[in-house]
């Protein structure tokens, strides 16, 4: 196997395989309320306590449609570049589940509400578009519970007609790492529009990872699988890499791939065949007699364009170009909204003398390593954007070293402490007072006549020692570039 950035091929022999992959990924809108029904969404309710008679399907219920689900599926569309269509239908997808109490789900197949649209990716290697296929809207299904209770098992329907986003990409991507790379492109998109809050755990971002491999340079697609259900990046990673040497491996016994459905067993890290793969028409698709097609108006469209805010790649490229920032510090920066919330309230609070170089490798090294550390989310950040710029701004017009801000900000952490307290308090400030200086390079080279004699003869080295020596009897304190000009001198 080899891997150049983000190629992933597989060799046999003298061959060489690639993986072809294409993601149908399931996105909760964010919504209040149901697709159909007025019942709450909220994550983790006790069972069964937000279930309409809609939901639970009882005799003689009618879906109604929830406006607000459609803005934010159009609003996603536009997010993804896409078509919005003015009209799309709503069909009936027929098929038997104990938590599918309608015996359907509703869903738009043949006729979704978003069509082609693209998304950028920025790989290490430069940027790959990814075509999207469609957005269709579609309800969720209730949930089975097998493992409370040896005998039985329980269905809760808090999740039954949640709307969800099926979005689905073209053939596009070819490794592991794009995948990645796509479903955090995604989930941020989304973030930014608010249409889906892009939690994995929580489940609100799933996906159908269909894969095939061909040898490389081949123009044609081979037989694909499809894989049901991931809930993490790192498993989709995993099984694309178990699926791709599983069906290579077969080509090279000189079998044939069959088209199924697999399922990706977590704990023994391998993909299985679920069933052979259903064609749309086991599902006996028709449209909903119970629903108008759904008819939205170019205008309704442009109001909901006017609501779009600053998208990430524009983000990315505002970052680029007014803060001279690097692309990658930019794509790290613009990832989450909440990040660049964060960076843009530290630049505005640094005031005008403000060192941005300095804020990003704060925020990304030192804020993002205690966030790591501390699994938080920069939006429950321990030190407040405001606190950070001023810690900045300390070090930057030379009321403190470097190293001494990470003292500082160690102290900041209990209860977002302002640095500029923790400095007079604890008396941090540094020394930037010549003569005080001197008088302690002065005792060191006393203390240490041989070395400095060393030193004179040539020994170079022993500079580093000098300033060490000073450096520590100043208490760490003592300004670095004095300390280098007075040693150069006295030395
Ligand atoms: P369905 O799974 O409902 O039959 P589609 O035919 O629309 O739906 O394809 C679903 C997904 O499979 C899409 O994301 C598409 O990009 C992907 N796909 C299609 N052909 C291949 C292939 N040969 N290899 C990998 N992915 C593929
Ligand atoms: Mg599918």
């Amino acid at each position: 196997m080899s891997k150049n950035s983000s190629e992933y091929l597989i060799n046999r022999k003298d061959k060489q395989y690639e993986v072809v992959i294409g993601l149908e990924v399931h996105a909760q809108v964010l919504s209040e309320s149901k697709l159909f029904s007025t019942s709450a969404t909220k994550f983790g309710a006790e069972p069964n306590t937000q279930v309409s008679l809609v939901d639970a399907a009882f005799p003689g219920m009618l879906p109604v449609i929830n406006e607000f689900c459609v803005k934010q599926a159009i609003k996603t569309g536009i997010g993804l570049n896409a078509k919005i269509n003015n009209r799309s239908v709503f069909d009936r997808k027929n098929y038997f589940y104990a938590d599918l109490p309608q015996g359907y789900q509703i869903s738009q197949f043949k006729d979704p509400i978003v069509g082609e649209g693209k998304v950028i990716l920025d790989m290490p290697d430069g940027q790959k578009e990814v075509g999207i296929e469609r957005l269709h809207l579609e309800q969720d299904a209730g949930k089975s519970i097998h493992d409370l209770d040896p005998q039985n098992t329980f269905v809760d329907l808090n999740r039954s007609g949640v709307a969800l986003m099926e979005i689905v990409s073209k053939p596009d991507l070819r490794s592991p790492d794009e995948v990645s790379v796509y479903i955090k492109k995604l989930r941020s998109i989304m973030q930014y529009l608010g249409t889906c809050d892009g939690n994995m755990q929580e489940g609100s971002l799933r996906a159908d990872v269909n894969i095939s491999v061909r040898a490389k340079g081949s123009k044609e697609f081979g037989t694909r699988c499809e894989i049901k259900n991931v809930n993490s990046i790192k498993f989709m990673q995993m099984a694309i890499e178990y699926e791709a040497n599983r069906q290579v491996n077969l080509i090279e016994e000189g079998k044939l791939i069959d088209q199924e459905t697999r399922l990706f067993d977590t704990k023994k890290n391998e993909t299985r065949s679920m069933r052979s793969k259903e064609d749309a028409h086991d599902y006996r698709y028709f449209p909903d007699p119970d629903l108008l097609p759904l008819e939205v108006s170019d205008e309704f469209i442009d109001e909901l364009k006017k609501d779009i805010p600053e998208l990430p790649d524009v983000k990315k490229k505002r970052f680029i170009d007014k803060f001279k920032l690097s692309p990658y510090e930019a794509t790290i920066l613009v990832s989450d909204i909440n990040i660049a919330k964060y960076f843009e309230e530290v630049v505005a609070k640094m005031g005008k003398n403000k060192d941005i170089k300095l804020a990003v490798n704060w925020i990304t090294g030192e804020l993002f390593a205690v966030l790591n550390k501390k699994n938080l989310e920069i939006s429950q950040s321990p030190v407040s954007a405001k606190n950070l710029a001023i810690l900045i701004n300390l070090i930057k017009n030379g009321t403190i070293s470097g190293k001494i801000a990470k003292t500082v900000f160690e102290l900041m952490l209990e209860g977002d402490k302002d640095p500029q307290k923790i400095v007079e308090e604890k008396g941090l400030k540094q020394q930037s007072d010549p003569k005080t200086i001197e008088a302690l390079i002065d005792k060191i080279i006393n203390d240490n006549r041989e070395k400095a004699i060393e030193y004179k003869q040539g020994k170079e080295k022993l500079f580093g020692f000098f300033v060490g020596q000073t450096m520590k009897a100043s208490g760490g304190k003592a300004n670095p570039q004095l300390i280098n000009e007075i040693l150069k001198k006295k030395l």
